[in-house]
């Protein structure tokens, strides 16, 4: 024990004693304890700075703890799903559905393959049914015209439908596949692309024949094939869920798309 000289209080460490001096002694320090107390001052402070500023790291270290937690619970999982489901340009592209949907459903079609009509008959109105009506998917489609000339021309007009009448894109684009017929008569002709749009559109058919020479449109067309070639497509349909190319029958792509929900994308 330390006992005070002054006041006979007794301390448990000198530097309490000397703390104890600076406060309630002062005037009767000589100058060699005065010094002590100095040195005891010191200490304190040190210790005390070196206490907080642990506490300053390891309240840092808790920061990043929670910002890494919180990035990889919910920030990482949206990027990797943005990555995930859109692995094409899709701002340009005909959508139908919630932008709020989380899986994407995007089909790459040709306006005279016959087993794209079908999928449009058959696949896509349950995908629709179940999936797009209810907000949980979005669905996408993107030219990848292959048949020759009337392929493109048919592409043609859906961007230009797409362009200067949004609203009955999808109405002209179901239209273009029931329209097909035959094999014999898959040759589509600006005619008969101008009659449907007159029938589904607020396009007439002059309007929209000049539009299949727009340059923009055109290039619009290019820009889709690009992007189909640059992922290898083999042909038409070919259909993606979030990024990943599935068979085109609607219990695969269902699958998928149950999948990808289930996994909270
Ligand atoms: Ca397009």
């Amino acid at each position: 024990m330390n006992d005070c000289e002054f006041c006979d209080e007794e301390f448990s460490s000198e530097r309490k004693l000397y703390l104890h001096w600076g406060e309630k002694h002062t005037d009767e320090l000589n100058s060699h304890q005065e010094e002590k107390v100095k040195k005891a001052k010191r200490e304190q402070e040190n210790e005390k700075e070196a206490k907080s500023s642990k506490r300053r790291n390891l309240m840092f270290k808790g920061l990043t703890a929670v910002s890494l937690l919180i990035f990889v619970g919910l920030v990482l999982p949206q990027v990797l799903s943005m990555f995930k489901s859109s692995p094409f340009q899709l701002e340009q592209q005909p959508m139908l559905g919630s932008e709020n949907a989380t899986v994407t459903v995007v089909e790459f079609g040709d306006y005279r393959c016959p087993y794209c009509q079908r999928f449009d008959q058959q696949v896509y109105p349950q995908i629709k049914q179940e999936y797009i009506d209810s907000g949980e998917v979005k669905f996408y489609f993107i030219n990848y015209p292959i048949l020759g000339e009337g392929s493109q021309s048919a592409a043609r007009a859906g961007e230009y439908v797409y362009r200067n009448d949004p609203e009955n894109f999808w109405a002209f684009h179901h239209a273009l596949y029931d329209n097909q017929g035959s094999e014999s008569r898959r040759w589509v002709t600006p005619e008969l692309l101008a009659k449907v749009a007159e029938r589904t559109t607020d396009i007439n058919a002059s309007e929209l024949k000049e539009g299949l020479d727009n340059e923009k449109i055109k290039e619009a067309v290019q820009q889709d094939k690009k992007i189909a070639k640059s992922n290898g497509l083999q042909g038409t349909p070919t259909v993606y869920v979030n990024g990943e190319q599935v068979e085109t029958s609607y219990q695969s792509i269902k699958s998928a798309i149950e999948k990808n929900l289930n996994n909270g994308n």
